[in-house]
């Protein structure tokens, strides 16, 4: 069998699927080619002779996504759709919210399988490749503050008199907000964080924050809070009324804020209006994680710093490839811990498990056609 990795072409995305360490584990059986394309972990820093040391052989593109097992960062361009191999197994973030992307990749008959639809069960953790990838999202997310920020980050008390600590707000405590209180708390600032799950309480305070508490009027909202499966659910627009009268007054006072807020599968929820950006402090930063998804704050605009009243809104897109080579490492050992699943490293034998969860789960498409998730 061969398994490829092909080389990422869509604009700005430095990520590959495999590295020299995982592809070691994948060759180790002596049963299985492995191939790289020419240049795949270039923009993760991991020449092609790493991947050769490590078992792989150095390919084109036409070979790398011409194999049976094909290992990829993002769902395939259309470039990349007509050299994939009916029958073939196909795993990466293949954007299964996006029904005219699944559809077409379903058309060249690979099996396709969608990291972002694994079960979040203790099993699947190690393969947890939204959770890696937003980690790294929300420590990039406060380097990228401080350095747009135009004063410091901690308390500093020097000759020439005392320079404030920066307060910093983060919105959306999940993955990424969690790593970006972590972060932002390493470099001293103060701070403070909401989310629409209460269970969130307790480890906002935990990491040293302040919670932001928004009360639910009643038991209803209450329950919709709790969200499904660890993710959030769209709350009513009473709520979310109430939430952006108390985000407008705590952005009066903070420094920076960062926004982390994510729905599956739908827009990102609009938690700052225009109007309370404009209420900030001249010289604040707003970093808004969830611009790809339409954005958490109102004027934000794909990878640009746009300037309001003096106010910085920065819409990165793709957070983990500005961080490529550790983004890769953790989203190979995800996309490796994955692949054990049906492939034994010691023996090299191959054989998808149809009934477990994680495979029923993620499995998107196959034999030419979308399958109804599970
Ligand atoms: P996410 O990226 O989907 O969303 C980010 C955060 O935005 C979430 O905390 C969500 O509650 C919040 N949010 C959504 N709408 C909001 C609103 N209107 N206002 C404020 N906040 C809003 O979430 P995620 O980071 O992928 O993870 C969510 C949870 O799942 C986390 O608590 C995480 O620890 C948990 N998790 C569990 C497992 C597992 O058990 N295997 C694996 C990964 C993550």
């Amino acid at each position: 069998m061969i398994i490829g990795i092909p080389r990422e072409t869509r604009a700005g995305e430095t990520r590959v699927a495999a590295t020299p360490e995982t592809v070691k584990k994948m060759a180790a059986s002596g049963k299985h080619q492995l191939v790289v394309e020419a240049g795949a972990g270039a923009m993760s820093s991991i020449p092609d002779e790493e991947f050769q040391v490590a078992g792989a052989r150095t390919g084109s593109a036409d070979e790398a996504l011409g194999a049976d097992v094909v290992l990829k960062v993002r769902e395939p361009t259309t470039e990349e759709l007509p050299k994939l191999k009916r029958g073939a197994m196909l795993v990466g973030l293949l954007n299964p919210f996006d029904a005219a992307a699944l559809q077409s990749c379903a058309a060249t008959g690979v099996s396709g399988y969608a990291l972002e639809w694994l079960p979040r069960i203790t099993r699947a953790q190690s393969m947890d490749v939204l959770s890696s990838q937003a980690n790294i999202a929300g420590y990039k997310a406060v380097m990228i503050a401080a350095n747009t920020y135009g004063r410091f980050m901690p308390m500093l008390m020097t000759a020439a008199g005392t320079v404030k600590a920066a307060r910093v707000l983060i919105l959306g405590v999940g993955v990424a907000g969690l790593q970006a209180i972590a972060t932002a708390k390493r470099l001293g600032a103060v701070i403070e964080a909401s989310d629409v799950r209460p269970s969130v309480k307790d480890q906002v305070e935990s990491l040293g924050g302040k919670w932001v508490d928004v009360p639910y009027a009643n038991d209803e909202e209450r329950k919709i809070a709790e969200g499904v499966g660890g993710y959030a659910r769209p709350m009513p627009p009473e709520w979310m009324a109430r939430q952006a009268g108390i985000i407008h007054e705590r952005c009066k006072v903070v420094d920076i804020v960062i926004t982390t807020a994510l729905i599956p599968g739908r827009p990102a929820p609009k938690l700052i209006k225009a109007d309370t950006v404009s209420a900030m402090k001249p010289g604040a930063v707003v970093v808004d994680l969830a611009v790809e998804q339409g954005g958490n704050v109102e004027g934000s605009e794909l990878d640009k710093i746009v300037m309001k009243n003096g106010v910085k809104i920065v819409g990165f897109a793709n957070l983990p490839a500005r961080v490529a080579a550790d983004a890769s490492a953790l989203y190979a050992r995800n996309v490796l811990n994955f692949l054990a699943l049906s492939l034994n490293a010691k023996t090299g034998e191959f054989a998808v498990p149809r009934d477990d969860e994680i495979i029923k789960a993620t499995l998107v498409c196959e034999n030419g056609a979308v399958l109804p998730r599970q």
